[in-house]
């Protein structure tokens, strides 16, 4: 601990412990040793002495036993020659500090100046505790910040205070700087104080800070059964449960370093406007202790971020109605204001992880035109990039929270959403955008929606709306990079070797009976969520979309069938699918959901199979377009002969291996062959199928429009298809 820090705790707990001798006997002197003495309107005595002494304080001479207390934890002065590791003396320091405010602050109430005048409302009564401490346990209220001093203007101020209001945290407030107060400078703001508002000032001096530690005691002693003298569960409890700090804004004084000393005991941190030094390894704490030096525009966040807190955004900040009973709701073509990629303009959606210093929270930018911009019905590129940081936040965590824009974006009522990575498509209704809904607001809501869903892992989210079709592009490729690198990671891995699948019933609010099963070698049909994401996304949600599923014994192996998985199917498709084919598209196939990347489709006089991309707008040779037939095999159906799948599983040992797999493929149009050309040549190479040789086999739009001319090129081209086994 630094030896600064430590020195002058321990010498403002020197001084604190001699002003509440003297106030001690100023207030025997005035009343007696019989008088009695409490906080107003609690059975909890004076709690932090309560708390942790176990020792009820009735009446004056109640306290002399503290005072013994508090003279045994003092420690020595820190000598100026002499270095010793300071961090147990300072806590000690700092406990000796909160008793010796405690009966600071309980002699005011007999002899003044009473704590209660003006602004000040001095100590919480039970009722407030019941009603207020709740919301620290049940997650209504994050935390709490413990401000001393003042901010450098009234501006600052108010912005800090409301920043901290944004976020839901109560502002408990104390002491005084240059000769105002944050309290003070909220009232001259006519801002609204009071314990309906959270802004609760609790009095002038340091020694209200008790008022606030006081109160995170009492949570612990009411709501999590801590017994009375059983400090060390009570300040677990609260490093655990009440996410608190102090804010010292000004000049810190040896007083104000005692008071932080004792809040650290709790596991709460210090972060300070001033040039103090720091304690930044963790210990007593979650992460640093003091942290100093912070900007004021930033001192909200960076606090947030040093104690560990989890935020939840109160309300979602859209101008139409939000709920998930929107999640089914469809926006017709004439029913569009505007539309967003789906094939018509360039679009994407990405997660990235970036340092805690790069990320502000609830940034969000539309980086070039708005939605005013086109015509009613009209289309507008739109590249979203979501970036987001956090202390437990990792890499293999980006592909889940990515997939939760699909729910996010369908929550508004208005706002429509599907796909996923580059393949999205998004749609504001004329209702919602005369209402007022923008593309600034998807950011808002990924933004109040990721702290929400995911706030164990994210500390800070902002979002990036790239809307010039140049600068989607661009960004667009370093997704695109990033989507090849999170594919590639599973490149070992095959179905034999693990016991458990995941299942992702995500796509239910589409499809209410479907069920991805996703092993190894078969992604989710939406490209999105591979094997890894499944069990990131378990780790992160146990009661998740995401599921592990044990397999089972075998029913067969080349169907890609066993029974768990068939049980597990049944009981999530509501029963309306009994068995479930991982790698066949004619028996028992999987059901597809309405998100999958490609549909496969047996063209029967070829032998073989047709693709279709999602991005593919034109006729195929089964005679329906992409949209048709995704409309025939979606809303979770099981549909032999057709099959919805990630581009991915195309190259997988495991594509409809119990069909004949990879050496079936008879159709694709170009643009798959040319996004996939490395992967499919790979794949036929490894199969001895002659790699580049076997792609020019397969049939594409330039020479087959119909499943006749996809027969007649496969003929000339002699592809194995036709010597293979009948499909059926
Ligand atoms: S397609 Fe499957 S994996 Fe993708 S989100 Fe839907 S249910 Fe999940």
């Amino acid at each position: 601990m630094s030896r600064i820090i430590a020195a002058a705790a321990i010498r403002g707990a020197h001084s604190l412990a001699k002003q509440a001798e003297d106030m001690l006997e100023k207030a025997v002197k005035e009343h007696g040793e019989d008088h009695a003495v409490e906080f107003p309107n609690t059975g909890y005595f004076i709690p932090i002495i309560y708390a942790m002494m176990g020792h009820e304080v009735k009446t004056l001479a109640d306290f002399r036993p503290v005072m013994e207390e508090i003279q045994s934890l003092l420690p020595p002065l820190v000598d100026d020659k002499l270095w010793l590791p300071y961090l147990g003396p300072a806590l000690d320091a700092g406990m000796a500090t909160l008793y010796a405010e405690e009966i600071i602050e309980a002699c005011k109430y007999l002899i003044g100046p009473n704590p209660v005048s003006g602004i000040w409302l001095g100590a919480a009564d039970d009722m407030i505790l019941r009603e207020r401490g709740i919301q620290f346990v049940d997650g209504t209220a994050p935390g709490f910040a413990a401000i001393a001093g003042a901010a450098p203007d009234v501006e600052t101020a108010v912005e800090i205070a409301r920043k901290c209001q944004e976020r839901s945290l109560y502002v408990f407030m104390c002491s005084e700087d240059h000769g105002t107060s944050f309290s003070q400078q909220l009232e001259e703001a006519g801002v609204q104080m009071g314990w309906e508002t959270r802004l609760v000032p609790f009095g002038p001096d340091i020694t209200a800070a008790i008022y606030a530690l006081g109160f995170a005691t009492r949570v612990a002693l009411s709501f999590g059964g801590v017994q009375p003298g059983d400090f060390r569960r009570n300040l677990l409890y609260n490093k655990a449960r009440v996410f608190a700090f102090v804010m010292a804004l000004g000049k810190v004084t040896d007083e104000w370093y005692a008071t932080a000393a004792g809040a650290i005991n709790f596991g709460f941190p210090t972060i300070a406007d001033s040039d103090i030094p720091e304690i930044l390894p963790t210990g007593v704490c979650t992460y640093e202790h003091v942290v100093s030096n912070v900007p004021h525009s930033e001192i909200v966040e960076k606090a947030i971020e040093v104690r560990g807190l989890k935020i939840k955004v109160a309300e979602v900040p859209v101008p139409v109605a939000f709920s998930p009973a929107f999640e089914g709701e469809r926006i017709r073509k004439e029913e569009m204001q505007v539309e967003f990629g789906g094939n018509r303009t360039p679009a994407f959606e990405w997660l990235t992880t970036l340092p805690m210093d790069q990320v502000e929270d609830g940034k969000v930018e539309v980086i070039g035109p708005e939605a005013d911009s086109v015509e009613e019905g009209g289309q507008m590129p739109l590249g979203i990039v979501i970036e987001v940081a956090g202390r437990k936040m990792q890499p293999d965590f980006e592909p889940v929270l990515e997939r939760h824009t699909h729910t996010f974006l369908n929550h508004p009522q208005g706002l429509w959403h599907m796909g996923q990575r580059d393949i999205n498509w998004v749609r504001i209704s004329k209702d919602a955008f005369k209402a007022g809904l923008r593309i600034e607001h998807i950011g808002k809501i990924l933004h109040a929606m990721l702290h929400e869903v995911f706030s164990v892992i994210v500390d800070k989210v902002q979002v990036k709306l790239y809307t010039e079709e140049e600068k989607v592009i661009e960004m667009h490729e370093k997704a695109r990079q990033v989507f090849v690198e999170r594919d590639a990671r599973l490149a070992d891995m095959t179905d034999e070797s693990v016991d458990v699948f995941y299942s992702c019933t995500l796509c239910q609010s589409f499809a209410p009976n479907h069920v991805c099963i996703i092993t190894p070698q078969h992604p989710g049909l939406c490209g999105a969520y591979n094997w890894l994401d499944g069990r990131a996304a378990y780790e992160i949600n146990p009661a998740g979309p995401n599921q592990p599923v044990p397999k089972g014994a075998a029913v067969d192996e080349t169907l890609g069938q066993w029974e768990k998985i068939n049980q597990f199917i049944v009981e999530k498709s509501q029963g309306t699918i009994e068995r479930m084919s991982a790698y066949s598209m004619i028996t028992d196939p999987m059901t597809s959901c309405g998100c999958f990347e490609c549909i496969s489709a047996v063209l029967p006089s070829t032998n073989g199979i047709m693709i279709v991309p999602r991005e593919y707008a034109e006729m195929t040779p089964c005679g329906m377009k992409f949209s048709t037939a995704a409309g025939t095999v979606g809303g979770g159906r099981q549909t032999p002969g057709f099959s919805g799948h990630s581009r991915q599983y195309i190259v997988s040992p495991k594509f409809i291996l119990a069909d004949g797999g990879f050496k079936r493929i008879v159709w694709m149009p170009k643009m798959l062959k040319e996004a996939l050309h490395d992967v499919l040549v790979a794949r036929a190479d490894e199969l001895g199928l002659g790699g580049e040789e076997f792609l020019n086999r397969i049939a594409d739009e330039s020479v087959a429009a119909t499943e006749e001319e996809a027969l007649e090129h496969i003929t000339k081209a002699e592809h194995p298809a036709l010597t293979m086994d009948p499909m059926f």
